[in-house]
């Protein structure tokens, strides 16, 4: 078995460093016929053109040489114009991303069908040839969590740091410098034409990533939790959700020439729900848009609360949300790391109910300038805070740090101090919900595996010694703590309100 895995390992290994190597192959020559495909204004395409000429002609041997000749061609032109203080005349440009990855030449290029093979399906099996044996290897599923401390990769080791390294940096370059990423978007072209109708961008190929990580990590939650209900229907699906509604339905939507929509994905969670450009996107496209406008505003003002007083926030956090699918899959490993210390749970209270707060007041201001078309509130400018809001949290806090540090500091960093979907849903949960974790202290012998793999850093083991009731606004219901427990201790329960605050005496205690 163990040859199966290392066979496993090395497969995926080599598949990755395939991956890893693409930016840097083929060649790049941008012609004119791509630039005037992919940069439509004609005014501005005049002006650009005799500062590209000797561009034109070049063919460079590498996306970095490439993208610093373009824009030293920009910053030519420009520089004219800033001279002049004419600054409506500056230009800006949106385009590079496209005319990279359309001036892309020779071996990628020509080779997208076999490195598609190479870096996702081959690697993917890898992956699973990785960890299928230890459907073998363990004969108890579930707990058997021995060694994680002893590792590496699960215990902030050197690979554990390069691969928090290897995350924050892939992050920074989707979402601020994609064009150096365009050889990676080739490979899914075929898979967005069928299904968008389009190239792809490089949020289809995030969401194509996204979806395929989940996707064999969850073979591996299958595996580990093969004997727990609980966290094999959850596995399930936070899968369907990212699949079907984060990922097809939305990219079917744009094919139909509809608005992009994932229909799951709640404000605050989705900040830019009620900015203009959508607002005006669905307005424009009738009955239809006006109905996903009042499933959004349903869902914030009825779905959450309703679902949260039956079922707790778990209904959300840990089934349908794709924030929690990805860290329950690929950050299960890491789960162990979160910080339990009450210093901890001071700062994840100010600072996620401060993002929910950031989070209204942006929305606020960005709804005062659509309605009245004034773009300052109070003297600030609503679009510095809308900028701010999706760089700040949108990019640094929800990606790069949200899931770059889940080797350092543990699979849920974003939902328990950044997400302000996760602050409200919790609100409702602390104080008005049927949900809690019941716990039969006297079966308790305080081994802390609860408290070990608890992703949101609560000491299960302290209420459970203390035959406490859980209700932390915190808790993502996802199961875990009671699925370690050897003694059974632990029940998620959506009981009756009455009572909820007390400690939970079982029914068959009751008698004594
Ligand atoms: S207390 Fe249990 S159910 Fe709640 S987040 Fe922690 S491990 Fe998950
Ligand atoms: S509740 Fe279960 S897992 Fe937690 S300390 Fe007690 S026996 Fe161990």
């Amino acid at each position: 078995m163990k040859i199966i895995r290392n066979i496993g390992l090395t497969i995926f290994l080599i598949c990755f460093a395939v991956f890893l190597s693409l930016p840097f192959l083929g060649k790049y020559k941008l012609t004119e016929k791509i630039f005037t495909e992919n940069f439509k204004d004609t005014e501005q395409q005049k002006l650009l053109k005799p500062a590209l000429k000797d561009f034109f002609k070049k063919e460079y041997n590498s996306n970095i040489s490439f993208i610093k000749d373009y824009n030293k061609a920009f910053d030519s032109v420009n520089d004219e114009f800033k001279k002049n203080k004419e600054w409506d005349k500056v230009i800006y440009d949106n385009h590079v991303f496209s005319i990279v990855k359309n001036s892309s030449q020779g071996f990628v290029k020509d080779n997208v069908a076999i490195l598609f093979i190479i870096c996702f399906v081959i690697s993917s099996l890898g992956g699973l040839m990785y960890m299928i044996p230890a459907l073998f290897i363990k004969p108890i599923a579930g707990i058997k969590n021995d060694h994680i401390f002893q590792r590496g990769i699960t215990n902030r080791g050197i690979i554990a740091f390069l691969f928090a390294a290897f995350l924050i940096t892939f992050y920074i370059f989707i979402y601020q410098k994609p064009a150096y990423l365009s050889n990676w978007v080739l490979l899914v072209d075929g898979l967005s034409n069928t299904l968008t109708g389009t190239n792809a961008s490089q949020w289809f190929l995030y969401g194509f990533l996204y979806c395929l990580i989940m996707l064999v990590m969850s073979v591996r939650m299958y595996i580990k939790y093969r004997d727990n209900n609980y966290q094999l229907l959850r596995t399930t699906s936070v899968l369907f959700f990212q699949i079907a509604f984060a990922f097809m339905i939305p990219n079917i939507l744009t094919n139909l020439q509809l608005p992009y929509m994932d229909f799951k994905n709640i404000w605050p969670l989705d900040y830019s729900f009620f900015f203009d450009y959508r607002l005006t996107e669905l307005a424009s496209n009738g009955m239809l848009g006006y109905w996903m406008l009042g499933w959004g505003i349903f869902l914030i003002i009825i779905g959450v609360p309703v679902m949260v007083y039956f079922f707790g926030k778990r209904w959300y956090c840990s089934w349908v949300c794709g924030c929690g699918g990805l860290a329950e899959t690929l950050g299960d490993p890491f789960r162990q790391l979160s910080d339990k210390s009450l210093k901890a749970w001071k700062y994840e209270r100010i600072i996620v109910h401060s993002v929910l707060v950031f989070a209204v007041v942006m929305t606020i201001a960005v709804l005062y300038t659509f309605f009245t078309g004034s773009s300052t509130l109070l003297g600030v400018d609503t679009y510095a805070i809308r900028q701010t809001y999706s760089f700040g949290i949108g990019f640094m806090f929800a990606g790069a740090i949200g899931t770059g540090f889940y080797p350092v500091m543990g699979s849920r960093v974003w939902c328990r101090f950044g997400c302000p979907l996760a602050a409200y849903l919790g609100i409702v949960q602390r104080f008005k919900s049927r949900f809690r974790i019941t716990t039969n202290g006297g079966q308790c012998i305080s081994c802390g595996n609860c408290s070990t793999f608890c992703e949101m850093g609560i000491d299960v083991r302290a209420y459970a010694q203390n035959g406490e009731n859980i209700i932390r606004s915190s808790c993502v219901g996802c199961g875990i703590c009671a699925a370690v427990c050897p003694r059974g201790v632990l029940k998620l329960e959506n009981l009756s309100e009455e009572g909820r605050f007390d400690a939970y005496v079982r029914p068959e205690e009751k008698a004594f």
